[in-house]
């Protein structure tokens, strides 16, 4: 490659999971079965575009001010994007700027090694234990900054606030981000910690547990000076980050704690009679706390049984991926489509 072309920002992307055309059992992308409240309905059905002529407001007030009162926050420790994938990108680009290289676990949400690689970051991939668990003490050690996800991606594994806290306390000058993209579903949020340690941000987001994946929200909560320093880096990019619509969509969902909290117990329940029917059928898999189960079945391979139940129009995601790739990662869906995941996997394993 010569002439223009050296000079190209080259980055090999993330790659989402399907979003088949036809109507499928999806349960490869930790979706939400069950639509947002009626209260976000409400709000669609009542819009007047003719609001969409002006720009939107800049600092989502709105929409800060429901999520600060609903976390118990002030107003200044909370940053929202348009999901947490931006929210994440742009605390990347804030804080990520020592020659140390960052931390995260080998097996993890794959967006954060093409972050760290799309903004030059340098980068050291944890391997985690043995049983997918986290080592504390591999935290450790010098670093520009450190990102967990809890509970873990794929693994669905959930580790201690204990264990958090360790590892925050340990790095006192780098900041730590903890992903908890899953964590309603039955996890201890880091909130807590962040009246003591400055150097924390906790990322959450309605795509899972509010059901609004396709509206795009996240948020971060942290100390009013790391949420300074994340606004100053999003005005210098894009002010306008979230529309009108989806500012009002989300101050709604925020508001409808009875719905989320209902939903939420659902998917709970669901994924723990769903661990039991997956047992029975021969697949272990680490204890999950997320709205995904990530199994694997002690005769047949992954991939074929990825394969057969795409052939039967059920959608499950697989990673080719060392370590990994003898399991597949299992939404949690409705109780009727897990029921006829299930169907559909004693067919398989009986033809197998
Ligand atoms: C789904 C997910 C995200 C991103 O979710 P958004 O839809 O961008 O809010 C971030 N981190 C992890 C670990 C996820 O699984």
């Amino acid at each position: 490659m010569g002439g223009w072309e050296t000079y190209v920002r080259k980055v090999e992307p993330y790659v989402p999971g399907e979003q088949p055309k036809h109507k499928v059992i999806k349960l490869n992308t930790n979706e939400n079965p069950y639509p947002p409240s009626p209260k976000v309905q409400k709000i669609i059905d009542e819009f007047d575009a003719q609001q969409l002529r002006l720009y939107p407001d800049p600092e989502v007030s709105e929409l800060i001010a429901a999520i600060a009162k609903n976390k118990g926050l002030d107003k200044e420790q909370v940053f929202v994007g348009v999901g947490s994938d931006d929210v994440l990108a742009m605390s990347f680009l804030t804080f990520f700027g020592s020659e140390q290289p960052i931390l995260f676990p080998d097996i993890t949400y794959s967006f954060y090694d093409v972050w760290a690689e799309l903004f030059h970051i340098p980068y050291e991939q944890i391997p985690l234990q043995e049983d997918f668990r986290i080592c504390v003490d591999d935290y450790k050690r010098k670093n520009g900054g450190i990102v967990i996800p809890n509970p873990n991606a794929p693994t669905g594994i959930a580790e201690s606030l204990d264990a958090i806290e360790e590892i925050i306390a340990a790095n006192p000058d780098s900041v730590v981000i903890i992903d908890e993209a899953y964590v309603d579903f039955g996890t201890k949020s880091a909130q807590e910690l962040l009246k003591t340690y400055e150097n924390l941000l906790v990322v959450q987001t309605f795509s899972k547990s509010r059901s609004l994946a396709g509206s795009r929200i996240g948020y971060a909560m942290g100390s009013k000076k790391l949420i300074a320093y994340l606004n100053d880096c999003k005005y210098s990019f894009n002010s306008y980050t979230m529309d009108r619509l989806t500012i009002q969509v989300g101050k709604a969902s925020m508001e409808d704690e009875p719905y989320f909290t209902e939903q939420v117990h659902r998917i709970i329940e669901t994924r723990e009679w769903a661990k039991e029917q997956l047992h029975k059928l021969g697949f272990d898999f680490p204890d999950s706390k997320a709205n995904f189960i990530f199994a694997r079945h002690k005769e047949i391979a992954a991939e074929d049984i990825f394969a057969a139940l795409k052939q039967r129009n059920i959608y499950v995601r697989y990673f080719k991926k060392t370590r990994i790739d003898n399991y597949l990662r299992i939404t949690i869906g409705t109780k009727e489509e897990m029921e006829q995941l299930m169907t559909a996997l004693q067919e398989i394993l009986q033809e197998a």
